[in-house]
Parts: C-alpha cells; structure tokens; sequence
C-alpha cells in the first residue's frame, strides 16, 4: 500500500492566507513569496526552489489578473490548471499557494485603485500592452501586502516586469528584498513560458527565432549596437511565421534605448507575435 501523498495546502481568501503566514512568522520563520499566473512550468519551479534556498516558507500565489489583460487579449483562453499546478508543487516544500477569485482580489472590481508604472511602463511591453504594466504593479502591490514577504521572486524572462517591480520597491519603500531566477528553457533555446502550449508544431519551429535572434545578438555585441541590431534583425525575420513586434537594446540602469556608440551590459528585448501566440524573450550582452 502506497502512503497518501500529501497535497499543497490551498488558500482561497486574504484572512484564510494571512492566518498561514502569521502562524509561521509567529515562531520566528521568513517568508518567501512566488507570484504567477499558474500553469505552471519549470521556470516557475526554478523560482520555487530558489524561494526555498532563501526563507523558511514559501506562499506560491496563482492568480490570472485581469487587470494586466487589454480587451481582445488572451485573458479569457489564457490556461488554468490548478489541479495540475497543485501536483505540481506537491512535495516542493511549499507552506500554502494562494488562490484567490478575482471577487476576492478586487471587491471594488475594475473601479479598483491602481499603481501607476511611469514613463518605462508604457514601452516595448507597455507600448504593446496598453495598462499591462500598471496592472501587474497593482496585482504585485496587493500580493506583497497581503503576504508580507522578506523576498519575492521574479524570472529574468519578463526583464521589464522585473526593473519596473524594483523600482515600485524602491519608490513605494516596500520592506522586502527581490531576487531574480534566470530564465529557464528548452534544449534548444526557447524560453518556458505558459503560453508555448498554444504553438502548433511549425509555430514551435518558427518560435526559435526569438532565442536566435538572442544567441545573434550577444555575438555581435563586441560589434557595438548597430551590428547587435542588424545581426539580431537578420535571425529574427528568418522565419516566415513570425511577426516581429519589437527588438531593442536598453541600458539596464534606466531600461531606456542604449545611444549609439554605447558599451558595457546592456538587454536585448525581443517580443513576436508567432501564429496566435505572443511570446516575449531578452538577454543580458556586453556592448564594444
Ligand atoms: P507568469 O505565471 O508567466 O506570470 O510568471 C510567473 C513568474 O515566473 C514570473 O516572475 C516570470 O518571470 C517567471 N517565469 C516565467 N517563465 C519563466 C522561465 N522560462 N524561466 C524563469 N522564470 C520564468
């Protein structure tokens, strides 16, 4: 006879999860917190063992925010699985995974208060994603109160999520630290993301273009810009079902376009449309 294997604790409600929480912080534990949106993948789990090397117990929230979707966006076909995700997990070490309905998150509905991304929020992403970013903000914002996390763990994959999350840190003085996972992927180069399940198998071939583009781009980097651009262009439009939506180098200090002529680190973001999926990529280079 097997032993029952035991199952992730589920909170549902704000009191049901603080209850955890305060009960371990009580005997003297930190706490770690894992935001996703489910559909979980090892990227995400990545993000999980690195939240179990740095605090005491980790709270995974799954949570599909509808206020980082525009109208006609992928909200509505974006993938729930929260069995799977649950079995996951299972055995990970994790004290509890938050997952609340939208009611719960947002009492006030759409009408609800919002944290403003600022000047980086509205590119690349935010150019694309009308209010994406201050919805992620909101969403994040709400998630470190309710859990109050000593440190919160993001994937390098979305750079942009990342920068504009230190600085609500910074700006808003949340009293807790960040920590990045680098970006998990595939033998070949494609970067775990939820929404790789919706690429037909030609769609999967024409999605390396994001990553080759990447590999061009960190090859020409001793090059300078220009060439970083013009190689990592080259990779990108080699596939014919691919719809570039931008690439671009940016300083990451200011997550502003590097200038001509620029050295040192810098990000490659590269974002396409492949088939009907939107997928977004980056890497860190060194310019000249
Ligand atoms: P998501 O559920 O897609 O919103 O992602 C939740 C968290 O997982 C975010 O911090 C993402 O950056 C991170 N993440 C997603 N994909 C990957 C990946 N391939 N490698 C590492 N982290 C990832």
């Amino acid at each position: 006879m097997t032993a029952a294997v035991p199952r992730t604790r589920v909170a549902g409600t704000i009191a049901e999860l603080r209850a955890v929480v305060d009960e371990r912080r009580a005997g003297g534990a930190s706490v770690a917190l894992v935001p996703t949106m489910g559909a979980l993948h090892e990227g995400h789990l990545a993000l999980v063992a690195r939240a179990r090397e740095l605090a005491d117990v980790v709270i995974v929230s799954i949570f599909v925010n509808p206020l980082q979707f525009g109208p006609g966006e992928d909200l509505d076909r974006y993938p729930r699985t929260l069995d799977a995700d649950l079995a996951a997990l299972d055995g990970l070490g994790v004290a509890a995974v938050f997952a609340p309905t939208v009611a719960e998150m947002y009492p006030g509905g759409a009408a609800s208060t919002r944290v403003v991304a600022g000047e980086v929020g509205s590119l690349y992403e935010g150019a694309s994603r009308p209010g994406h970013f201050d919805g992620m903000l909101t969403v994040v914002a709400k998630l470190f109160h309710i859990v109050r996390p000593d440190v919160a763990c993001f994937g390098q994959k979305d750079a942009q999520q990342v920068f504009l999350v230190n600085r609500m840190v910074r700006d808003l003085d949340f009293p807790l630290a960040i920590e990045v996972v680098p970006t998990v992927r595939e033998a070949d180069g494609l970067a775990l993301s939820s929404r790789n399940r919706f690429l037909s198998a030609d769609d999967r071939r024409a999605a390396l273009a994001l990553s080759e583009a990447l590999r061009a781009a960190e090859a020409a980097g001793p090059q300078g810009v220009e060439e970083v651009l013009a190689e990592a262009d080259a990779a990108f439009g080699a596939h014919e079902a691919v719809q570039p939506d931008y690439l671009v180098v940016v300083d990451p200090a200011t997550f502003l376009p590097v200038e001509p002529g620029a050295t040192g680190e810098a990000v490659v973001l590269v974002a396409a449309r492949v088939g009907s999926t939107r997928l977004i990529d980056n890497a860190r280079i060194r310019l000249g």
